[in-house]
């Protein structure tokens, strides 16, 4: 077991809620999470539990198991995954955690959790179909390397977010 997997976590530990893992698993890609048996290959083998040791897909899957349900939606980690599903590369149960965190953030998100940056970048690409600022810098830096001016494209990114429900998502209270 990895070292990292002993830190222990930022978010509150509050009471179980038996219908949470119930929720959680009736999502046919989460349901290999019975299978898990605590053994921390994912938690070794992922990138963001080495830049933050506080974050342990081992321990994120044991707190799912236990019902831990505010523990989980409100901690600010399950949005720092990458995606890059190195958990499930070394997982030997073939728990499909990259799938389970994206569970885990559309709960989330429905409960309120949304962190701030994301739900702004959401309404960012809304408006102008891009994921960063198109400011002067950046064009003269384009024209320098004589490629054309970025075109807006906000109302077919728009329409594609409007599809998925994720404009109305709210962000959660910051303290
Ligand atoms: S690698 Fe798989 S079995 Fe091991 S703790 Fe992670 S999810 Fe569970
Ligand atoms: S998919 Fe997410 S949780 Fe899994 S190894 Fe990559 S960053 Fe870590």
């Amino acid at each position: 077991m990895d070292r990292r997997d002993n830190a222990s976590s930022s978010a509150p530990a509050l009471g179980p809620d038996a219908s949470f893992r119930r929720d959680v698993l009736r999502h046919e890609e989460a349901r290999g999470l019975y299978a898990c048996f605590s053994c921390g290959a994912c938690t070794a083998g992922c990138p963001i539990s080495e830049v933050f040791p506080e974050f342990s897909p081992r321990k994120l899957a044991k707190r799912v198991k236990l019902g831990l349900k505010r523990d989980v939606l409100e901690d600010p980690y399950i949005w720092r995954c990458t995606t890059c599903r190195g958990c499930e590369q070394h997982c030997p149960q073939n728990v499909r955690l990259y799938d389970i965190l994206n569970v885990l953030k559309n709960m989330a998100a429905e409960a309120g959790f949304a962190p701030p940056a994301w739900v702004e970048q959401t309404r960012w690409v809304m408006r102008t179909g891009l994921v960063y600022p198109r400011d002067a810098a950046l064009a003269k830096k384009r024209r320098a390397r004589s490629l054309p001016a970025l075109m807006s494209r906000g109302e077919q990114a728009e329409r594609l977010i409007a599809r998925t429900g994720a404009d109305k998502i709210k962000a959660r209270e910051e303290p």
